[in-house]
């Protein structure tokens, strides 16, 4: 008999959809499976007002219809103004603020660099209960990258839990057992998303053989016993964990080059993938969670009514190895085993 899986349709809470022809050549694979998605806000320019916010709104649903929902997010900078940030929220025009520490990722140069001077902003969206989304590393050059984020929960992200306990976080896209852990010793307020690639890699698969710029992502994958930590969180049902992709795109000569780019592009068959990590794990009853109640239950919105229905084939399911797009060709990530489940 056919096995089949049917969740409600579940959500994307981190996704970079970027702009122009990429964002039109896209949009459209996290929109197939996906109701709702919180957006990055790390344009070129930003996205920093409610205004910018809006006006990339009305582009992305202009690309995908109106079936899909993009929750839109400002990019905090030390210029970030209080009072817009709230009106922008009350308006209903963002969900979320997201927090690059400057230089850590992808254009992210006008991060913050002073967290101290950025304590009227949390103290005021703590008192309107507008998330702080942290990009989880700090960007110090004397910090081993594989300890980035370990240093920034310490350096960085407790001091601001301690100062503004009331602040709801999201830790976005964890990659270390350390960063499960301080979940784990915090109330309710604090919650993770985990991306599909950090559960499928570890940082071998990035460096032995030969590198694999298509595996190359930040935070960068890291050791076998991180992965482990990641994954059981994931299928632990632990609602403060949830699925955060971060599917982002680069163009192939942006990623295989002398300086390639950082991203995994993961849209197009993430579904496949976690149905697949899931089933592997024995734990495909949490899959429901993690994709699609979770993530509403953090952000205090409904779960959607839709449903997806997946169904465990015989056969391998192939995806596209490339998606085309105007702005040249993106490479859909290769988890490196076969997919047996595919999205009906
Ligand atoms: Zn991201």
């Amino acid at each position: 008999m056919t096995q089949t899986l049917t969740i409600p349709r579940p959500d994307d809470w981190h996704l970079h959809l970027r702009d122009g022809a990429m964002l039109a050549g896209i949009a459209p694979e996290s929109a197939r499976h996906f109701a709702r998605a919180i957006i990055m806000p790390n344009l070129v320019p930003p996205v920093v007002t409610g205004a910018d916010a809006a006006a990339y709104h009305g582009r992305i649903r202009a690309v995908t219809g109106a079936g899909f929902t993009p929750l839109m997010t400002l990019y905090l900078t030390e210029a970030t103004d209080p009072a817009d940030l709230v009106a922008a929220h009350a308006q209903g025009i963002i969900t979320a603020v997201k927090l690059y520490p400057a230089g850590a990722t992808t254009n992210s140069a006008s991060g913050v660099r002073d967290f101290d001077r950025m304590r009227p902003v949390f103290e005021a969206m703590a008192e309107a209960g507008i998330p702080l989304l942290c990009h989880g590393e700090v960007t110090d050059p004397e910090i081993d990258i594989f300890d980035r984020e370990a240093v920034f929960i310490d350096r960085v992200l407790d001091p601001i839990r301690r100062r503004t306990p009331a602040l709801r976080v999201v830790m976005e896209h964890i990659t270390t057992a350390d960063a499960v852990a301080y979940v784990h010793s915090q109330p309710e307020n604090l919650g993770a998303t985990i991306t599909t690639h950090h559960l499928v890699i570890n940082r071998n698969h990035i460096l032995v053989g030969g590198i694999k710029p298509h595996y190359y992502c930040l935070p960068v994958a890291k050791r076998e016993t991180h992965r482990q930590a990641l994954l059981s969180a994931a299928t632990s049902g632990d609602a403060r964990f949830f699925l955060g992709t971060d599917s982002a795109p680069h163009t192939d000569d942006a990623k295989e080059s002398a300086c390639g780019c950082a991203g995994c592009f993961t849209a197009t068959n993430t579904m496949s993938i976690l149905a697949q990590v899931f089933d592997d794990a024995g734990a495909l009853d949490k899959l429901e969670g993690f994709a699609s109640r979770n993530g509403p239950g953090f952000y205090r919105l409904p779960v959607n009514e839709g449903t997806l229905t997946l169904e465990k084939t015989d056969t391998p399911v192939i995806y596209p190895a490339k998606i085309e797009t105007g702005a040249g060709p993106v490479t859909v990530f290769d988890p490196g085993f076969p997919l047996y489940w595919r999205v009906l």
